[in-house]
């Protein structure tokens, strides 16, 4: 059974102005996907139709087995986390240990409160993410940076088998795109976690992830592996984003990046 299946789903806010185009793919448990493409291209709306918080318009889209509507709430949120992108994100009046407290809802009852167990996981979340020093800190007093990483924590207290991150390196610059890597791997290695990401980083998505979902104007332009997108790359990059690469090799040898050079 898969992770995830999108099956042939389209999507638009307003009619005639199609935003999703008949898309397809199927994410096996544990693969990293990257999704990427132009601004614009539908990656955000595809990432939150997965997460239910947009209904498709045709198609359908399983998770675990079962369309991701017939799920209930609390539910979804047990096998689901969702991170937004930086700017869409309103800040409540918390700690950072009390927000990432909040990650575990979905296994709380109506008044419930966290118990010792919940304590405990959000704890050693705050360690797995690199966020234990910001614990009492208030989450308006952090940089844009450490936002990020409480954003996760709270998303991995979840304790979802899934995780959609938007954009989870943005405004980082290389340290703390570095550490927040390193808080993914650790969680991909300790949960066993399926992550489906949008990055507008090529050479992250070319480096670190399985496994590619390459929009073009909502279409699917790119699905399937990383290794296979590699053996083609500077043309699919030059087709997903309108501008020419030039290829690079690491002083070891072991990695290819990927530079833009102009507009083609
Ligand atoms: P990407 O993540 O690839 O930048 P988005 O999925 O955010 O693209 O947006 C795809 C298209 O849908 C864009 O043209 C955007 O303007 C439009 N769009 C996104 N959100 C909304 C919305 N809430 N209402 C109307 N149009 C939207």
């Amino acid at each position: 059974m898969s992770a995830i299946n999108v099956n042939a789903i389209s999507f638009h806010y307003t009619e005639n102005a199609p935003v999703l185009k008949t898309v397809s793919f199927e994410v096996q448990e544990k693969e990293r996907w990257a999704i990427i493409g132009k601004n614009g291209s539908g990656k955000s709306t595809l990432l939150k139709c997965i997460g239910n918080l947009l209904k498709v318009k045709s198609g359908s889209i399983s998770v675990e087995g079962k369309p991701v509507t017939s799920y209930r709430f609390k539910e979804l949120a047990r096998l689901i986390a969702y991170v937004p992108q930086a700017g869409n994100r309103s800040l409540p009046p918390y700690s950072v240990r009390e927000f990432v407290m909040l990650g575990r809802f979905p296994y709380q009852g109506f008044f419930g409160l966290p118990g010792l167990q919940d304590r405990k996981i959000a704890e050693a979340v705050l360690q797995l993410t690199d966020t234990d020093a910001l614990a009492d800190r208030l989450l308006h007093t952090l940089s844009g940076g450490e936002l990020q990483r409480v954003f996760l924590a709270a998303a991995v207290a979840q304790k979802t088998g899934i995780l959609l991150l938007d954009e989870p390196m943005s405004f980082l610059d290389p340290l703390h795109q570095a550490m927040m890597q390193r808080s993914l791997d650790r969680i991909q290695e300790e949960f066993a976690v399926t992550i489906l990401t949008v990055t507008h980083d090529v050479n992250h998505a070319l480096n670190r992830f399985s496994h590619i979902c390459a929009l073009t104007n909502g279409a699917p332009f790119y699905i399937g592996t990383t290794v296979r997108f590699k053996e083609n790359a500077r043309k699919l990059l030059q087709d997903i984003y309108s501008i020419t690469f030039s290829e690079i090799s690491s002083c070891n040898g072991h990695l290819k990046y990927y530079l833009p050079e102009g507009v083609a």
